[in-house]
């Protein structure tokens, strides 16, 4: 036999008589703290960041550069080999020209936002992150435009994706 429960036991507490003080209602705010941790290969991975340094990871079973790093190859199912040293050099993949902010609002009057998927130099295709391009007009913007890190000041760095300020492009050099 089975019934569908079409009401809970209980007595429901609406939001007016709660205002209106016919429950004891205690308010208190939480300090929630916690640590999590990034893992071997990120944590090295951000610990270059704060060095003004990128660094992947080879496999020498497929041959791949990664970046960001990974102690596992998805693709040869064994772990990945040795650390590699990348320059800060990257190529633009794809991206999006934002002319509203994050919550949504115009940017009227202000430069527009450029966000780029970039492929480092010296890891393997479609190797690389997202990240803000800068120093550049949308109408420069193209895919395959070579771009170099601009690093935060070294007592900036947090050991975060963010050390890397923005990308810049690298002009008078081969392009594609
Ligand atoms: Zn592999």
């Amino acid at each position: 036999m089975s019934s569908k429960v079409t009401r809970y036991p209980g007595t429901e507490i609406t939001g007016d008589q709660a205002k209106a003080g016919r429950y004891l209602l205690t308010r208190y705010e939480t300090e929630l703290r916690y640590s999590w941790s990034s893992g071997k290969a990120i944590s090295r991975f951000l610990e270059g960041l704060r060095d003004g340094e990128l660094w992947g990871r080879r496999c020498d079973g497929c041959g791949r550069t990664m970046v960001p790093p990974r102690m596992y190859c998805e693709l040869c199912f064994r772990p990945t080999d040795s650390w590699v040293r990348l320059k800060d050099t990257a190529r633009v993949v794809t991206y999006s020209v934002s002319y509203v902010n994050a919550d949504a609002s115009r940017r009227e009057g202000e430069e527009p936002v450029i966000v780029a998927v970039v492929e480092i130099e010296g890891a393997s295709p479609m190797m690389g992150m997202l990240h803000l391009l800068g120093e550049v007009s949308a109408d420069e913007l193209a895919v395959g435009m070579r771009v170099k890190a601009v690093w935060k000041p070294r007592g900036e760095r947090r050991g975060a994706i963010t050390d890397i300020a923005y990308f810049r492009p690298v002009r008078g050099g081969p392009q594609a």
